[in-house]
């Protein structure tokens, strides 16, 4: 029996791994000593637990006399928005409020939904490896959400250039990822953001807006450019610098992030079905509004 698996708390072991490797040796302590508390209540006799208990004494043990001279690096951080939650209100304030309160009455994925996020993220892997290879993945490395920001930001504001994926940033209480982040020696950043489309179309754009106004809000005059990569017909890509457009769209983005996050704090906001519920995309809610309405 694997029950032991339930003890072992491998988001914690994993923080606390990258907050040794970065010296934030507090947060890598409270992370051993976390996972360590939950593995404790272990009350079987099988060996992998026990020697995993072992195994944190020792490195709470090795941090001890560290800890003074670490830096505080990792920082759980909070948001009220995201870009996919931005994207939703766009669509409906009602899609932005029923995907914040009510997850529970989204319709499950359909398999035909399913194969075209993997042919997206297919294609998201060859691109960044063959044109932007060997980047610093923040969502593997770091594992729980409320950290990407923190260490994002550590990886930028470290020396040299760096390659970033799912790059994390969080400003006017939005968080957004981006595909790739290139920081370059000189500390100009570009962004790359990958589409399995084949043209930019006003969906593009309007996802893109809100990545660019949060990125352009942390970096300010060290963003140097705004990329989408688009697929080619022949399974190759093009890189597209959107930077001049975006930027017009800052203005209007600032808004809506404001009435958004309004919406998020009132009543359900009252909406009917219609043609917005597939456009641009197929709203997850709309058994859930066809049986109230
Ligand atoms: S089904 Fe239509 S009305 Fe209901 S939340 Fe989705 S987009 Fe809005």
């Amino acid at each position: 029996m694997n029950d032991y698996i339930n003890y072992i708390d491998f988001s914690s072991i994993k923080l606390g791994d990258i907050a040794y490797e970065i010296g934030d040796y507090k947060s890598a302590d409270d992370n051993y000593f976390k996972a360590l508390k939950r593995l404790r209540n272990y009350q079987g006799d099988r060996m992998q637990p026990i020697m995993m208990a072992s195994e944190l004494v020792e490195k709470i043990e090795k941090i001890k006399s560290k800890i003074g001279r670490g830096k505080s690096i990792l920082k759980f951080d909070v948001w009220k928005l995201t870009k996919s939650s931005f994207v939703k209100g766009n669509q409906c304030l009602k899609y932005l409020y029923l995907n914040k309160h009510k997850k529970q009455e989204k319709t499950p994925i359909s398999k035909e939904k399913q194969k075209k996020f993997d042919q997206g993220h297919f294609f998201e892997e060859k691109v960044r490896k063959e044109q932007f290879p060997n980047g610093i993945n923040v969502k593997d490395k770091v594992g729980h959400f409320a950290y990407f920001n923190s260490y994002t930001s550590f990886l930028i504001n470290s020396e040299g250039g760096k390659t970033i994926y799912e790059a994390t940033i969080i400003e006017e209480d939005v968080l957004v990822m981006c595909d790739i982040l290139i920081k370059e020696e000189n500390g100009k950043i570009d962004i790359y953001e990958i589409k399995f489309n084949t043209e930019v179309n006003d969906a593009i754009i309007a996802d893109l807006a809100i990545q660019y106004t949060i990125c352009k809000k942390r970096f300010n005059s060290n963003l140097n450019s705004f990329n989408v990569i688009l697929r080619t017909e022949n399974e190759n890509w093009k890189i597209e610098n959107l930077t001049t457009e975006l930027d017009k769209q800052i203005n209007n983005v600032l808004l809506k992030i404001s009435e958004y996050k309004a919406v998020l704090t009132k009543e359900e906001p009252i909406m009917m079905i219609g043609e917005h519920c597939n456009k641009p995309y197929e709203c997850e809610f709309i058994d859930y509004c066809t049986n109230k309405c």
